[in-house]
Formats: C-alpha cells, structure tokens, sequence
C-alpha cells in the first residue's frame, strides 16, 4: 500500500471543478492582486473564527511579522514563546531586533506551559507568542490573563490550528492579534504561500493593512515603513472554495485523529492529549516513541511516511546561539523533540490506509 503523509491529490479532485472555475474567474478579470475574491475571503474568515478583522497576508510567517511590526517591537523588546516550534515563531522577533525569550511546553498538551510563563516577564516584555501546535490551542485563558496583569500584548501563532476551538471559541480569535497560514499542508491550505491575520482591534487593524502594503493607505503615500506581504487573487479565490468545505474536513479530520488515539490506545506509543474543552484540528497527528529511528525505518520500510516536528528545539539551533541558551535549558522541549513523530494525516486518510499505519506501528 502507497500512503500519502497529507493527501492533496484527493482533496484537489473533489473540489476540482469548483477551484478551476474560481481561478479561471481570476484569471479572466486580471484583477491578480486584491479585489473582489481577496475582500469576500476576508469577509468570510471573520465570520468563520469570529474575529472582527480578518486581514489576508503573504504567508503565516509574515502575519507574525506584521503583527509584531504593528506593536512596534524592535531592538532593547523581549518576546516569549516556545522553542518547541516551527523557527518562523522567533525568527520574525530576532529580524526586528527584539529577543525571543523561551519558556519551556507542557509534556501534554506540547504547547507552552502557563505556569512558567510570569517568571520570564522582565520591564522589556512586549509580547507573548503561544503557539497553537499540532492543531490544539495553548491555553489562551490562562495566557490572556497573565498578559492582562502585566500589560503585555498575546499573539497566538494559530499556523497550525486554524478551526480548532478552546471553550466553545475558535481559535484565531482568543487574543489580541492571531496569525495563520495557509500554507498548502496546514489545515486550510493554499496552492502556494499565503496567511492572514485576526484582530479584534480596529486601529491595529488598519495599522496592519497599511504595513503589508509598504506602509501606505493610499498609494504613494507612505506612513509606515512596510513590506509587500499581500496575498494574491489566485490563492484568495482558491481558499474561498476550501473554506466552504473547511467545517466537514475539520469534522472527518477529528474523526481520523481520534480513529488513531482508539486504534493505538494498546500500542507502546504515547498519543495526543486533547484538553476537555479544546478540539485539535490535527494538523499533525503526532506520536511519541521512545526509539524514534527504529519506529520511523520500520514504518518507512513498509510504505508509511513520516515526518518530525520538530527534530531540534529553537535554543539549540545555530541561528539562535546568540540567545545564548544551553542544552537543558527546557528539558521538555528537549525530550518531546527526540520522541515526536508525525503520522499520515488527511481528511481523505481511508480506514484502510489508517489500519495499514496502525498494524505497521504495532507490529
Ligand atoms: C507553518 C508555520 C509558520 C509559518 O507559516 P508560513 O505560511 O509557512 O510562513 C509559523 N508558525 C508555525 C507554528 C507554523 O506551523
């Protein structure tokens, strides 16, 4: 049996007429860059998370960096995230001259730990950037609350968990700005780059529309330095037809990460931890196993990729060593990133492909 990890091939076909013909549209008025399909995606994101403004970006790497561009933080600024995530999360701090300063997950839910977070906050915290990973919110509550107390801003970096609910609320709309993106094996994937941010807020808002489109709300006339971080027509247009079908792939995606959890209950692996009043969107589907490169040769060996998210925490990357952080520094973060590992994960995974994968881990 051939298995996908993320089957896109399948989601293609089934929508296929529908995004042909929406690009097709695009391509007719030549209206390639904002317009119509950007205003009615950005419509239609906000009504889906319920956030106020939903603004479309170039990628959810520059939606974290808008953000951040948008508070003003810069050089002598601190923000605190997790090192256990994706490098975009600190390294659109350390491009503005600010520091990321980490704080360590919680071994089950693998997103940052609340309780440490107060004894990171100096007089330079601007900001907190809890990522959403693996398709489960952080524990914005607790999260908002702490900022609240100190007057520190909280982005969620929902890159991963764009649909997921925390108490009865979409993730995207649990903090003051969140950021996501619609790279095409997330969740809501584009044919290419793109993301979007969320705000509540109606003069960060339109602080953040200006600086994607260099600094100007009216062409020429620039008030901000920005950057070009648009999102095209084309992807717009494209993500307006997923978005439609978002809801039913959000539920059969549920229903394949919790098939998994079932099916691997008897295994010596270590499942998701979904929180009583969270819902994960399962952007991974991720185990941990204490040999991880046994685990991954056996299942390679048998048709059944893998993948690892992620192999090495961020203060432990050469790009980060001026952070000037040690190994041991998050002993979590350290020990999930030697077990972690993603399965095949779709919301076109068959039954068939699912017990294939789940055979070939126990057997
Ligand atoms: C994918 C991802 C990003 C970056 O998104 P891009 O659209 O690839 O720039 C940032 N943070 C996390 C947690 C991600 O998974």
């Amino acid at each position: 049996m051939k298995i996908n990890f993320i089957d896109l091939q399948a989601q293609y076909k089934k929508y296929e007429k529908e995004i042909n013909s929406e690009v097709l549209e695009v391509f007719a008025s030549a209206q390639f860059i904002g317009g119509e399909k950007l205003n009615s995606l950005e419509k239609n994101l906000a009504v889906y998370t319920g956030a106020k403004h939903a603004i479309g970006c170039s990628s959810g790497t520059d939606a974290l960096l808008l953000s951040l561009m948008a508070l003003d933080i810069g050089v002598g600024d601190e923000v605190i995230t997790t090192p256990f995530t994706f490098i975009a999360t600190a390294e659109v701090v350390a491009l503005l001259g600010a520091k990321s300063v980490f704080v360590d997950i919680d071994e089950e839910s693998y997103n940052i730990d609340p309780s440490k977070i107060e004894a990171a906050i100096t007089k330079k915290t601007k900001a907190i950037i809890p990522v959403s990973l693996y398709g489960q919110c952080a524990d914005m509550k607790a999260i908002n609350d702490i900022a609240k107390k100190y007057s520190i801003t909280v982005i969620e970096d929902a890159c991963q968990s764009f649909g997921a609910t925390y108490r009865g609320k979409k993730s995207c709309n649990l903090s003051t700005i969140s950021c996501t993106s619609f790279f095409p094996s997330k969740p809501l994937g584009a044919y290419g780059d793109g993301g979007a941010i969320f705000t509540d807020n109606d003069e960060l808002a339109t602080k953040m529309r200006m600086l994607l489109n260099h600094g100007q709300n009216e062409r020429y006339k620039h008030k901000y330095i920005g950057i070009n971080g648009r999102l095209d027509a084309v992807q717009a247009a494209i993500l307006n037809v997923k978005l439609k079908h978002f809801e039913e792939e959000v539920r059969l995606r549920d229903e394949i990460g919790s098939r998994y959890s079932d099916l691997l209950e008897d295994a010596d692996v270590i499942t998701p931890k979904i929180a009583e009043a969270s819902t994960s969107v399962y952007a991974q589907y991720s185990i941990r196993v204490k040999d991880r490169e046994a685990m991954v040769e056996k299942l390679s060996k048998l048709g059944v990729p893998t993948a690892v998210h992620y192999p090495v925490p961020l203060h432990m990357q050469e790009a980060f060593k001026d952070l000037g952080y040690s190994i041991g520094d998050f002993p979590i973060s350290e020990l999930v990133s030697k077990e972690i590992m993603s399965l095949p994960m779709s919301a076109y995974l068959s039954e068939a492909e699912q017990d294939f994968v789940v055979q070939a881990i126990k057997g």
